[in-house]
């Protein structure tokens, strides 16, 4: 597709961000990554999406944003908060954290002659976050643009599918059992599967579930629905 052009993946070690890897391996002939380093609960995140860009070959780029801490602490970055389902936006939320992170994204890409920008975002599955919505990326868009006088595209190819398609489109690419065992969602730090009891377990669970399901029943001799 864009085999002559060079991409880089926002990228956290999580089943999103690693189908995005993929999706952009299969489009762009070189691909690299850069992942955002803001204390999380669980330095194996980290650790995790080093060892996936080792094992698929990409460079790592990690940036300290530790700063967060000191703009919104929060159930992710504070150990000593818990980790809470409740009404309106849930506690690990960082006022305009993808804003940020995608603005470096930007500075890293341009400075790596990179014009593409990938990321895991995605209205689907929205929790609240207001920059994840694709009004919004398609705004940042133009805004870096306009700021770095450079011709980026943000893709966001995870933006209307829902956990159990991010699941299909992992398949697709023969990533499924790669995405499974090799991600980190869980909030306890549990590679793979994970706890099974936090939010993003059950999520990443529900889709799972129900993706295996549906092709099942296309194996059984129906089709994909
Ligand atoms: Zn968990």
């Amino acid at each position: 597709m864009l085999k002559n052009e060079k991409a880089v993946v926002v990228f956290s070690g999580g089943q999103d961000s690693t189908t995005c890897l993929f999706w952009g391996k299969e489009r762009f002939a070189e691909v690299e990554t850069v992942t955002f380093d803001y204390g999380q609960r669980h330095k194996l995140e980290i650790e995790c999406a080093a060892q996936i860009a080792k094992e698929q070959g990409v460079k790592q780029t990690v940036l300290d944003m530790s700063l967060l801490n000191q703009l919104a602490p929060n159930a992710l970055t504070r150990s000593d908060i818990e980790i809470a389902e409740g009404d309106g936006l849930p506690t690990t939320f960082v006022d305009g954290r993808n804003l940020l992170f995608l603005s470096f994204a930007a500075v890293l890409a341009k400075g790596a002659g990179a014009k593409h920008l990938i990321t895991g975002v995605c209205e689907t599955d929205f929790s609240g976050y207001p920059d994840c919505r694709d009004s919004f990326i398609k705004s940042l868009n133009v805004t870096l643009n306009l700021a770095m006088d450079y011709p980026f595209v943000i893709h966001t190819p995870l933006m209307w599918l829902d956990k159990s398609e991010t699941w299909e489109l992992a398949d697709q690419m023969n990533a499924l059992e790669y995405v499974r065992d090799h991600t980190l969602t869980c909030y306890n730090g549990i590679k793979g599967d994970g706890c099974g009891e936090c939010p993003a377990c059950k999520l990443r669970k529900a889709g799972l579930d129900n993706y295996m399901l549906r092709r099942n029943r296309v194996s059984e001799g129906g089709r994909l629905v």
